[in-house]
């Protein structure tokens, strides 16, 4: 399906175009760049109308536009046109998605927010909402809305919500202050004397909706892009096994460890204590140089609590790592309990002339989820280790799962609130998954544990990005586990498929990371 990426939704009124031509108003409107069309003008004779809708079809292609037949379902799919604009007069939405599937787009105008939630649930996949200014043509719909209801519209639905009625100029801060960036309109463009001039002027005023640093492909910041801009090479992490073991395994936090820790399924087979950190990173090195053509490497001190042991075990551990000429930097995983001063001030020093990346395990935002999958830390735990480390010249990454037992979804979207509140700069999110030899895949097979379905955690993914702020590096969306000891969810997808799936979402939304932040 194709992605609600247009920010001017065109609408048409062939009484709104200054005495010109329609269409020759359209070609001037689409020169000027609208990328999407809704043939409106209802009150045409049927033959008239199919004939205008042909002649659309044959101009928004030309410009590689979108195009929208308000409410007849039967002309769309007559003329093949991209999508339906339904209304609560027309067919409902519900029928419409069953009938045509996921391959025809639909748009819905609505005058309220309960309305417009019901048809996103029914398979909406925008919303157009208003009237939010006064205007003629939707005096029949009652007083404007209000910037403050747009905005409460914004929030609320998961979808793009195009600002509609009366939208002009001079009233664009005001739609963009209430956090919209979509706009629908007719005669501002129409009945415009230059509707071309009029189009730019109105998309130069809604700004490149897409933050800087979110890749505009991807809509997401994404970590591998980050070290790219960073160091003007490519770049791979590097899983090494340095030997340690954790607080929450030994008795000295916790016994068992959290109900889903298997470290097996944390790293590939080659990551061994018994072998050399010198020999895991030749080997590693080897495969991402072949695979990927990196160029420079940070080695990533993954499996088990890497800040648990001496300052001076760890000062000869990350030094090693770091005597390859082609590493530029190390990358240490470890609990948020488990960061001495002694530890902090080690990678305070080597961060002074190498990159530094800190991974603390959060999971969940929730102390009685932390308690309950046997976690030994507490949300305040975390928050006291981000911020004893922040200030130190080096990346502070968040590890959250989503999917525990007992998780509510707005709680865990609560998550992104958590992260922007702090100084992080990266995070790393998957689902919960249960790998054999752990507590949560007993609990799986006692059905205490049922896992997400992909598509809820694709969904919640995407959720999470809009509101997490721009500036946060997304280094993982998913987590995986060799099929061998994979108990469920049995997904089985590669890692760039699950980060497709959810930069799909975000395209089919219209959205991207930081969309929600205010
Ligand atoms: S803190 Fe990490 S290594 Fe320790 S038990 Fe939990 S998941 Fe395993």
């Amino acid at each position: 399906m194709k992605p609600i990426d247009f920010p001017l939704y065109l609408i048409t009124d062939r009484t709104q175009t200054a005495g010109r031509p329609l269409l020759d108003v359209l070609r001037a409107a689409l020169a000027g760049g609208v990328r999407a069309v809704q043939l409106r003008d209802k009150d045409l004779p049927d033959g008239e109308y199919v004939e205008l809708a042909r002649a659309l079809r044959v101009l928004t292609r030309e410009f590689g536009a979108l195009l929208f037949i308000n409410r007849r379902v039967d002309v769309a799919l007559a003329v093949g046109a991209d999508g339906v604009h339904l209304g609560a007069a027309s067919a409902p939405v519900a029928e419409v998605r069953r009938r045509c599937g996921r391959a025809m787009l639909i748009g819905y105008s609505s005058h309220g927010l309960a309305e417009a939630r019901q048809a996103v649930r029914d398979g909406a996949d925008f919303i157009t909402f208003g009237p939010v200014f006064a205007t003629p043509s939707k005096a029949a719909y009652g007083e404007p809305l209000g910037c403050e209801v747009l905005q409460r519209a914004v929030e609320a639905l998961p979808v793009p919500v195009f600002a509609l009625g009366g939208v002009k100029p001079e009233n664009l801060p005001a739609v963009r202050k209430a956090g919209c960036s979509h706009i629908a309109l007719i005669s501002a463009v129409s009945a415009a004397p230059d509707p071309c001039r009029a189009t730019r002027e109105l998309l130069a005023n809604l700004g490149n909706p897409l933050p800087t640093a979110v890749h505009h492909e991807l809509r997401i910041n994404s970590y591998g892009h980050y070290l790219r801009r960073r160091f003007d090479c490519r770049i791979s992490k590097v899983n090494v096994d340095a030997g340690f073991t954790c607080p929450n395994r030994d008795g000295s936090k916790g016994t068992g460890g959290c109900i889903y820790c298997n470290n097996v399924s944390f790293s590939p087979k080659d990551t061994q204590p018994v072998i050399p950190l010198e020999e895991q990173l030749s080997a590693g090195m080897a495969y991402h140089r072949h695979r990927l053509g990196s160029e420079k490497f940070i080695v990533y001190f993954q499996k088990y609590t890497n800040t648990y042991a001496s300052a001076d075990v760890l000062a000869d551990l990350y030094r090693r790592a770091l005597a390859h000429p082609d590493v530029i930097g190390i990358s240490v995983g470890t609990r948020p309990d488990s960061l001495t001063d002694g530890a902090l001030e080690l990678l305070t020093e080597i961060a002074r002339d190498h990159y530094v990346c800190l991974e603390l395990g959060l999971q969940s935002r929730d102390d009685a989820i932390l308690a309950r999958i046997n976690r030994g830390h507490t949300v305040d735990d975390f928050c006291t280790a981000v911020k004893r480390a922040a200030g130190r010249n080096f990346d502070i990454c968040a590890h959250l799962i989503h999917g525990f037992p007992g998780e509510r979804r707005e709680d865990f979207l609560k998550s992104a609130d958590l992260i922007a509140s702090l100084p992080i700069d990266s995070v790393k999110l998957h689902q919960l998954h249960a790998v054999e030899g752990t507590e949560l895949a007993a609990m799986y097979r006692r059905g205490e544990f049922v896992p997400l379905t992909l598509e809820k955690y694709v969904a919640a993914a995407a959720d999470f990005l809009e509101r997490l702020p721009a500036h946060v590096t997304i280094q993982r969306l998913y987590g995986s586990a060799p099929l061998a000891i994979c108990v469920a969810p049995r997904w089985g997808l590669k890692n760039n498929q699950m980060w497709f799936a959810v930069v799909n979402e975000l395209r089919r939304r219209g959205t991207w990371q930081g969309y929600r932040v205010g």
